[in-house]
């Protein structure tokens, strides 16, 4: 196989954990560079074309937040796994807002973290049109850029977020426990009016019906139901 092989980088300091990451990845066939600090780590996944990236926050010389920024303020979208302290939910409200895909708490089962990446890979094969579309509206998630009818439409990362949930779930019901469990960490205010008022606005923006509420239950997207009656456009 060669060069065609998944390349994976490990950024960690932990000598023991970068070890034990970096051969559980290669036993399960992957190519793997490693670095120990958030310098060498930064240049490496900014020099070198990686499939993902597993990123520890915590690291020597620059953290693993600051390497993530920028490498996304350079362009670079590979998926970034990142590893956080058990108890900092702060370190994952962080880590996405600064472009992480997904995150594993420490100490971690080897198998979580390999079935994360995985998962990660997957997805980014799989977006190699990384638009989802819903009727006439249509998320590039890779630019973050939503679009009604072909015209770009301005959201909040609140509503990019609501919406983009939603898209990845079309013709699911979703509850507004569950949206308010993905748009917020547990720490935030969990009243479930706030998501109403999000939804509002987020449909306000858009111009058309593509999230519905279900009665009860919570909020499905669905492309709009075409008006039966033609004269009604008119
Ligand atoms: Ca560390």
């Amino acid at each position: 196989m060669g060069d065609s092989r998944v390349r994976l980088l490990v950024v960690e300091d932990d000598k023991d954990l970068n070890r034990q990451l970096t051969s559980a990845l290669e036993l399960a066939g992957y190519v793997v560079d490693r670095a120990f600090d958030g310098e060498e780590g930064h240049f490496l996944g900014d020099t070198e074309p990686y499939d993902a990236v597993v990123l520890d926050l915590g690291l020597p010389k620059r953290d693993g937040i600051s390497v993530l920024e920028a490498w996304r303020k350079s362009g670079h979208r590979m998926p970034v796994l990142i590893l956080t302290a058990r108890d900092r939910w702060t370190d994952k409200v962080q880590g996405f807002d600064a472009g992480a895909d997904d995150y594993v708490a420490k100490p971690f089962h080897m198998e979580e973290v390999l079935a994360r990446l995985r998962a990660l890979l997957r997805r980014a094969a799989g977006h190699a049109s990384s638009e989802i579309s819903c009727g006439p509206v249509s998320l590039d998630t890779k630019a973050g850029r939503v679009l009604v009818d072909g015209n770009a439409v301005r959201l909040t990362s609140h509503e990019y977020r609501l919406l983009a949930y939603m898209l990845h779930h079309i013709g699911r019901v979703i509850s507004r426990g569950e949206l308010v469990e993905h748009l917020y960490d547990q720490d935030f205010d969990r009243d479930s009016n706030t998501i109403e008022v999000f939804v509002g606005r987020l449909r306000k923006k858009l111009g058309v019906d593509v999230i519905q509420t279900v009665r009860g239950l919570g909020y499905i997207a669905a492309p709009p139901i075409v008006p039966q009656n033609p004269g009604r456009a008119g």
